[in-house]
């Protein structure tokens, strides 16, 4: 691991410059600059009372739906007043300039696509779709005053399409994944607190496997140890690295 700040930036340079699978992990850290909340700000102020598994679980769907569809309701108002930030606008690039760059984020708000990323692959959903029986509906829940809408098929409350504590990842999604994982030689997770599995798990997956790898974050890193690891905010760092590729 590189001591100095500087040092650690051009090491990362000269491994964007030479390797050629590159796999990006995000999480909620990159859209905080849009004015999205991360998880652990989103269990402040109006929410914080509640237990983070009443709002995203399946036990506390099936306890309070109503509940659990006000909290994505609330959330996906701020989503739709956001607009991707600079972060998301360097990794549409880049999406571009490294043919294979494969980028998984945790985020649930569609930032990265709405900035022109392609292909992403999206971990824990989409806070815009509900789903039920395999079908996915763009969701129109915007102030909770409506109802909750049901399924056309079985009947049941449609439910936000989004992995939730308790749940496995879609095997497709997985599978997607590990095949990445597997081909990668440099690794970056970015705006992530690594506290989430499966994607906490994916910094030392490629390292056994020799991938070189960083970590991007606005304070220290409870992720593990990676190869560089640099603190900040992901636009500035970003924006100091995509000028020196
Ligand atoms: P997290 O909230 O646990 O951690 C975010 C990390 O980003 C923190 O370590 C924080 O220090 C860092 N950070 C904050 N602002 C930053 C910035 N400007 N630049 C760099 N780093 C910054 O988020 P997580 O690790 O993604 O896991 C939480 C779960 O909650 C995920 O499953 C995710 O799907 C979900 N979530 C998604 C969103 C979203 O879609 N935007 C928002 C909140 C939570």
């Amino acid at each position: 691991m590189k001591s100095s700040p500087s040092e650690g930036l051009l090491d990362l340079v000269e491994q964007l410059k030479s390797k050629s699978n590159l796999v990006i992990l995000t999480g909620a850290g990159v859209s905080a600059e849009s004015g999205i909340p991360t998880f652990r700000d989103a269990q402040e102020g109006l929410w914080s009372e509640y237990n983070p598994e009443d709002l995203a679980s399946p036990a506390g769907f099936r306890k309070n739906p109503k509940l659990v569809f006000d909290w994505y309701a609330w959330r996906r108002s701020v989503v739709l007043k956001s607009l991707p930030n600079m972060t998301h606008q360097i990794l549409a690039d880049w999406t571009n300039k490294f043919p294979n760059l494969t980028l998984i984020t945790q985020n649930v708000d569609g930032l990265h696509q709405s900035a022109g990323s392609k292909g992403v692959i999206e971990m824990h959903g989409n806070i815009h779709r509900l789903v039920c029986c395999n079908k996915r509906h763009p969701s129109p829940w915007i102030d909770g005053n409506g109802e909750v809408p049901r399924c056309e098929k079985c009947n049941s409350l449609l439910r936000p399409d989004i992995v939730w504590f308790g749940e496995m990842l879609n095997n497709g999604v997985m599978s997607e994944i590990n095949k990445a994982l597997k081909q990668c030689d440099l690794f970056i997770a970015i705006g992530t607190s690594g506290v989430v599995y499966p994607a906490a798990g994916f910094l030392e997956k490629v390292k056994v496997s020799g991938a070189f790898t960083a970590i991007i974050n606005k304070e220290k890193f409870p992720f593990g140890t990676a190869d560089v690891q640099l603190e900040g905010l992901s636009s500035q760092i970003l924006s100091v690295l995509n000028d020196k590729i």
